[in-house]
C-alpha cells in the first residue's frame, strides 16, 4: 500500500469546504471562535477506538452508536427490522481495500461502474508525483487489486481450497482477499493509516 490522499482528498476537503459554506465563512475567511457544526459520524462499538475528534474547530464530531451503545450486530438488526438488512459497509467504489467478492459485485451488477473502475485503476498506474511514503514517485506501478493486476484481468473469482494451499496463504488472508478489509470508512475513521494524513494532504489551513 502507497501513500493515500483518498480519504483527505475526496471526503474531508469537500466536507470542509461544505461547512465553511454552510457558516458563512469560505476559504479563507476566518472562522470566529465558538462558531461551529455539530458532525455526526457513525463508528459502531466494535470499532470504539477509531473514533476521532475532528481537526479543525469549526468542526465537533458525535458518535451517536457510541452514545446508544450500539454495535455492528445492533446496526445490522435495525436495518433488518426496516427491509435494508442488505446494506453494504461504506466504502468509496474503487477501494484498494476491497475484497474479491466487492469486485465482482460491481462488475456483476453495475456495468457502467465496473467500467470507471476499470479506468481508474488504469489512470493510477504511474501514481503521482508524491505518491510513495517519502513524497516521491513511484518506484513501480500502482493497481487497485493486490495481484497488481489490471483490474479488468484481475483474479477476482472465489479463491477454492486447493487454490489457497497452492498460494501458501492462511484462512485468514484468504478471507480479506475476498471479503476486503472489515472496517468502514469515514471522513475521520478512515479504514487506512488515517493519522499518517496530514494538514498538507487535506490541501487546507484551518
Ligand atoms: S473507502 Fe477506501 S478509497 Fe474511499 S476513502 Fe476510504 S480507504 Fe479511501
Amino acid at each position: 500500500m502507497t501513500r493515500r490522499q483518498c480519504t483527505g482528498e475526496y471526503k474531508v476537503k469537500p466536507i470542509k469546504q461544505k461547512v465553511r459554506e454552510l457558516l458563512g465563512y469560505p476559504y479563507p475567511a476566518r472562522i470566529p471562535k465558538g462558531v461551529f457544526v455539530e458532525q455526526w459520524v457513525g463508528i459502531s462499538t466494535d470499532e470504539f477506538h477509531r473514533a476521532k475528534d475532528a481537526d479543525v474547530k469549526y468542526m465537533r464530531n458525535r458518535h451517536p452508536l457510541l452514545d446508544m451503545s450500539w454495535s455492528r450486530a445492533d446496526c445490522v438488526r435495525y436495518l433488518t427490522s426496516l427491509g435494508l438488512a442488505d446494506t453494504p459497509k461504506s466504502s468509496c467504489l474503487g477501494c484498494p481495500f476491497h475484497g474479491n467478492a466487492q469486485w465482482r459485485h460491481i462488475r456483476d451488477t453495475s456495468p457502467s461502474e465496473w467500467a470507471d473502475v476499470v479506468e481508474f485503476d488504469a489512470a493510477i498506474r504511474q501514481g503521482n508525483a508524491r505518491a510513495n511514503a517519502s513524497g516521491s514517485r513511484l518506484l513501480g506501478e500502482a493497481f487497485l487489486h493486490r495481484s497488481r493486476v489490471p483490474l479488468s484481468e484481475a483474479p477476482i473469482d472465489h479463491v477454492t481450497a486447493a487454490e489457497r494451499a497452492a498460494l501458501r496463504i492462511s484462512a485468514d488472508e484468504a478471507d480479506v482477499l475476498e471479503k476486503g478489509v472489515e472496517d468502514g470508512c469515514s471522513p475521520w475513521a478512515c479504514r487506512g493509516d488515517a493519522d499518517a494524513l496530514t494538514r498538507d494532504d487535506f490541501g487546507l489551513a484551518t
